[in-house]
């Protein structure tokens, strides 16, 4: 089943769009079937769980970090990951860096933005993700990739859409903008239920869990 629902989401993803699996709770069987199925990237919100899949699956396939990173799981998230989505505070920008250093090596990054404004939800507000960039790039190991976002979590898909579209533009505003050190190449957005939402609002990593491993 899960190798089926891979496939099929496979087929019907545009080019230039990649398919995050978000395996949080899933055992190493069903991450190993996703994996059969086409699966090339797998996102992970827990460290410990990510550093038991990679320790079988390894490198066979490229490994996103998409949960709250805290303090204490950072110099195992820099080492294990092939790029942190999730990065919230500066706080937490210049602990990767700092980690980055101690490891000699440059962490990709996206920027979680906020769009929904949620109190509960983590993440910079769209109005300060300009500024938040500027700032995460004066720190040289790590690079700024583009901006993820959450959303908030709405029934409908449609209702999804302005907060993916508000994404999308402060990402453009950034591209436009002369700061060195970053590539703004990624535009995480879009869970199951929102994905083909987020995608015609120019997402092109979208993050899947439950419609891959129901
Ligand atoms: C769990 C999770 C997803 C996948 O959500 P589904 O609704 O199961 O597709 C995507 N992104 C993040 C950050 C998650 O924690």
């Amino acid at each position: 089943m899960i190798k089926e629902n891979v496939q099929k989401i496979l087929d019907e993803l545009p080019e230039g769009v990649e398919l995050v699996a978000a395996c949080k709770g899933r055992n190493l069987d069903e991450v190993r079937e996703a994996v059969e199925g086409g699966i090339k990237v797998i996102g992970q919100n827990y460290v410990q769980e990510a550093e038991e899949l990679i320790k079988v699956i390894g490198n066979k396939v490229r490994w996103h970090f998409i949960g709250h990173l805290q303090k204490n799981k950072v110099k195992k998230a820099v080492r294990l990951f092939d790029i942190i989505e999730t990065v919230d505070s500066l706080k937490i920008a210049e602990q990767i860096h700092k980690a980055s250093l101690s490891e000699n090596k440059v962490m990709p990054i996206l920027v979680e933005v906020n769009s929904g404004r949620e109190k509960q939800k983590f993440g910079v507000f769209p109005e300060d993700a300009i500024d938040f960039v500027k700032k995460a790039s004066q720190l040289n190991n790590i690079k700024v990739m583009g901006l993820m976002t959450m959303g908030p979590m709405l029934g409908d898909p449609e209702d999804a859409r302005p907060y993916f579209t508000e994404t999308k533009r402060t990402f453009e505003k950034i591209k436009t903008l002369d700061i060195s050190n970053i590539e703004m190449r990624c535009l995480s957005m879009g869970m199951s239920n929102s994905y083909k939402v987020a995608i015609e609002e120019g997402a092109n990593i979208v993050r899947i869990g439950s419609k891959i491993f129901k």
